[in-house]
C-alpha cells in the first residue's frame, strides 16, 4: 500500500457533491453510439469525438441539440440515467443534483412524466442506496418565457418524485431575465428551489438579475461576476452559491470571455477569486462526457487556479452545505466528510 497518498489520490477518496451535472452532456461517446444504433442509426466513435468539439458557446448548444435528438424513448433515458450513476458511484460522489433538460423533452413532444419515472428508475437501482440524488427541471431559455412555464409545471407535479429545484438554461443573452420572473414566482409558489444560468457567457448584470429578479439561490457558473465587485459583494453578503466548473468554460470560450484573453488556459479561472472573496464557491462537471472531464479533473482545474488544500476543504464542505436537502442531512454529509479526513490526518 503506498503510505504516501497524494493528494489527488486523497480527493479521490473524499465524499462529495455534484450540484450541477446536466443528465444529456454526461452520456459518453461509446454511449451515444450504442443509443444511435438502437435507433437504427449508424453513427462512429470519431463522429461523436468530432462534435463534441467547439469553437465556442453555440457551438456545444448545437452538439447538446445533437446528443439529445437521439434521446427518442423512456428506455433510453434509463440507459442513460444508470451509466451515470456508475460515473458518480466512481467519483465517489454520494450526493448529486442532476438537471433534466425538460425544455428539450416537451420540444420533442415526448412524456416528461413517463421518461422521468423510467430514468429514475434506472438511477435508484444503480445507485442501490450508494449514492442519494435528486432532480432538477431546466426550462431552455431561448425557447421563450411560455415553455419556460410548462417546463416548470412539469417540475411541480413531478415535486413528490424528487424533484426540488426548477432552472433555466441554454442561451443567456437570449431574452432578458425580467421575462421570466412570472415562471419564477409560479416555481415558487410550488415548493420549488429557484436555479439559473448565469454570468457564464453573459456578463456580471446577469448574475445579479439572477439573484434580484429570478431570486436564484445558487447560480449556474457566475463566473462573470468577478467583473464586478459589487455582484461579488451580493453573491458574498446574501450567500448565494456559485457552481463553477472550469473544463466547462474553457472548453465553450466562457472562460476566455471572462478573462478577456481568449487564449486563456484553466490557471487563469476566476475560481479562486471568487473563493476568496467570500462567494460560496462549488465544484462541478457540468456536462462531464461532452467536455472530457471528471469531477476529480476540476478539484485540479481548482488547485491549478490557486485553490489550496484548505480551500478545496472548504469548496467540498460548501457542495454539501448548498445543497436541496433539510439541515440535518447536510449537516450529516459534511460529518461524514469530516470523518475521511480525520483518517487522512487533514482535520
Ligand atoms: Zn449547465
Amino acid at each position: 500500500m503506498n503510505r504516501n497518498p497524494s493528494l489527488a489520490d486523497r480527493i479521490r477518496e473524499w465524499p462529495k457533491a455534484e450540484l450541477h451535472l446536466h443528465l444529456e452532456g454526461a452520456m459518453e461517446p461509446a454511449t451515444v453510439v450504442e443509443l444511435a444504433a438502437r435507433h437504427g442509426e449508424d453513427v462512429a466513435l470519431e463522429e461523436v469525438a468530432a462534435r463534441y468539439r467547439y469553437k465556442d458557446f453555440l457551438g456545444f448548444l448545437e452538439a447538446f441539440k445533437w446528443v439529445t435528438s437521439l434521446l427518442r424513448d423512456p428506455a433510453d433515458y434509463v440507459l442513460i440515467a444508470s451509466r451515470l450513476v456508475e460515473t458518480l458511484r466512481s467519483q465517489n460522489v454520494v450526493y448529486a443534483e442532476v438537471t433534466l433538460s425538460a425544455g428539450v423533452m416537451l420540444r420533442r413532444h415526448q412524456d416528461v412524466a413517463e421518461n422521468f419515472a423510467a430514468l429514475r428508475a434506472g438511477a435508484e437501482g444503480a445507485a442501490a442506496g450508494t449514492l442519494k440524488i435528486q432532480w432538477i427541471f431546466d426550462a431552455v431559455r431561448q425557447f421563450g418565457p411560455q415553455k419556460a412555464m410548462e417546463v416548470a409545471s412539469c417540475a411541480a407535479e413531478q415535486r413528490d418524485a424528487g424533484v426540488v429545484a426548477f432552472g433555466l438554461g441554454g442561451d443567456e443573452l437570449s431574452l432578458a431575465a425580467q421575462e421570466f420572473r412570472g415562471v419564477y414566482d409560479f416555481a415558487r409558489s410550488q415548493g420549488l428551489h429557484a436555479l439559473a444560468h448565469a454570468g457564464e457567457i453573459g456578463g456580471p448584470d446577469e448574475v445579479r438579475r439572477a439573484v434580484e429578479v429570478l431570486g436564484a439561490e445558487r447560480i449556474g457558473h457566475g463566473i462573470a461576476a468577478v467583473g464586478d465587485p459589487r455582484v461579488v459583494e451580493l453573491l458574498a453578503t446574501r450567500r448565494i452559491p456559485l457552481e463553477v466548473c472550469p473544463t466547462s468554460n474553457l472548453r465553450t470560450g466562457a472562460l476566455g470571455k471572462v478573462s478577456g484573453n481568449q487564449l486563456a488556459g484553466l490557471p487563469e479561472h476566476p475560481v479562486a477569486d471568487l473563493f476568496f472573496a467570500g462567494v460560496p464557491v462549488t465544484l462541478s462537471t457540468d456536462d462531464p462526457a461532452m467536455f472530457e472531464t471528471s469531477l476529480a479533473q476540476e478539484y485540479e482545474a481548482a488547485l491549478s487556479a490557486g485553490l489550496d488544500t484548505t480551500g478545496l476543504i472548504r469548496v467540498t464542505e460548501q457542495g454539501f452545505e448548498s445543497a436541496f436537502l433539510p439541515l440535518a442531512e447536510r449537516q450529516a454529509l459534511v460529518a461524514r466528510f469530516h470523518q475521511v479526513l480525520r483518517m487522512q490526518g487533514l482535520l
